[in-house]
């Protein structure tokens, strides 16, 4: 049995990266100095929600103290500084994701709204009796859950693409789903639980072919790899801010122009409207006919500070480091004796979950967080995927890049120390 001091480094992995300096980066999020039962802080639960950045912290507390005003609405000093910040913020994530126009992008509290927009909106206009729409089966509930409701209402049919043993997308089982009758596609771009990399170019473009639009859900690519929406000519992207290093309950739907302009609201309220009678209401334009209601503005103003953080650090100076704690950690924990990792796809994000003989998750959970140690156990809100590999739950470690290959050192000794004492 491999020990952590025994398992190789990649050679040179940190010395690889010159331009990325994780201890300077550690400094940038408060939460990492914390102690946990006495230990320092290992955040292995990136994939549920990242920290954040001080940056961020301070511009949400900057809104509240010197800005706090609504938007779209007054016309004094305050409401009108909060929403130009407040619309920067969408002309940012325009960019961030290369959309082509800023009123493609919708406010969202995250991708769990995002995808009931979708499947609301888009889905009560053009989704009728004995249509199909498909997903995947390493979806979360969230890319499932909205569609099966819409099925039901509307009497149409759910189809699920297979999943291969490895826990990549079975492409042809796919391929083979497709039919007149398919009316839209929903999918994961990296899965939450297998970290599996889909092919989301190649799904949008059989797609197509067959004039189907497709919706990604990128909650947990985002954070990992650059997006960009008009290279992969998906119809709608979803992303939550929370695990973009950006506050709770702000995130963002990107649609293409010609579909949010064809859907009808998803709430109705003020800020959605152009005009209003008791007779009629006339709905405003795009993005705003799907912003009904005060929104999120502080979590806004956080996600600005998140994405300019982002920007700064650069994707293509900490993903090969990401990469690299990848390989890394997946090596050390393949060589342990009894522990089997579910998720072997050849295109990964930085997560890793994994089962142990005879050990509860949940008890895995538990005794790593004695040791300071943050992980995931449970179902990852994708029970079908946990029947899919026979399996009633998983521990997930998922990285960012500000965790260490000291960090994966102190995982893999924590697990052993598991096995130790309940095995
Ligand atoms: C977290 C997650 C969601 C749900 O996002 P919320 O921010 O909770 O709305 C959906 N899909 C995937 C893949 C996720 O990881």
């Amino acid at each position: 049995m491999a020990t952590a001091r025994e398992t190789a480094r990649p050679p040179a992995a940190t010395a690889a990266h010159p331009s990325f300096d994780v201890e300077r980066v550690r400094q940038d999020f408060p939460i990492l100095q914390e102690r946990i039962h006495g230990r320092p802080l290992v955040y292995f639960d990136n994939a549920a929600t990242s920290q954040k950045p001080r940056a961020v912290i301070e511009a949400e507390r900057r809104f509240y103290e010197n800005l706090c005003a609504n938007v779209h609405r007054g016309v004094h000093w305050l409401s009108e500084h909060a929403t130009q910040a407040y619309e920067d913020t969408r002309i940012k994530l325009q960019r961030f994701l290369n959309a082509a126009d800023s009123r493609e992008i919708i406010f969202v509290r995250g991708t769990t709204e995002a995808i009931n927009l979708v499947a609301s909106a888009y889905g009560r206009k053009n989704i009728q009796a004995g249509d199909e729409i498909i997903i995947s089966g390493m979806e979360h509930h969230s890319n499932i859950v909205p569609w099966q409701m819409l099925c039901e209402e509307k009497g149409a049919y759910l189809k699920v693409a297979p999943v291969l043993d490895s826990g990549e997308l079975d492409f042809e089982g796919f391929e083979r789903l497709l039919n007149t009758r398919t009316r839209f596609v929903a999918m994961n771009h990296v899965s939450n639980v297998l970290g599996t990399i889909n092919p989301a170019k190649r799904i949008v473009e059989l797609a197509h072919q067959w004039n189907v639009p497709v919706l990604l859900d990128g909650a947990q690519a985002a954070p990992h790899l650059k997006v960009d929406v008009r290279a992969l000519d998906c119809d709608f992207y979803t992303v939550s801010g929370h695990k973009l290093f950006a506050p709770t309950g702000i995130g963002a739907l990107y649609g293409k122009t010609k579909w949010l302009e064809a859907m009808p609201p998803y709430q109705g309220g003020g800020d959605m409207i152009a005009s209003v009678t008791f007779e009629k209401t006339t709905y405003n334009t795009i993005p705003y006919k799907f912003e009904a209601g005060t929104p999120n503005i502080a979590g806004t103003l956080g996600f600005s500070a998140a994405i300019d953080y982002l920007n700064d650090l650069k994707f293509e100076s900490f993903a090969p480091y990401e990469h690299d704690l990848l390989v890394y950690a997946t090596e050390a924990i393949s060589r342990l004796d009894g522990v089997r990792i579910i998720g072997t796809a050849k295109e990964k994000a930085a997560v890793i979950s994994f089962v142990m003989d005879n050990i509860h998750p949940h008890d895995v959970g538990t005794i790593l967080d004695r040791e300071g140690i943050a992980v995931r156990t449970g179902h990852h809100c994708a029970q079908p995927l946990m029947d899919r590999f026979n399996v009633p739950a998983t521990t997930r470690a998922s990285m960012a890049f500000y965790n260490t290959f000291e960090e994966v050192d102190a995982l893999v000794k924590g697990i052993q120390g598991v096995k130790e004492f309940l095995g």
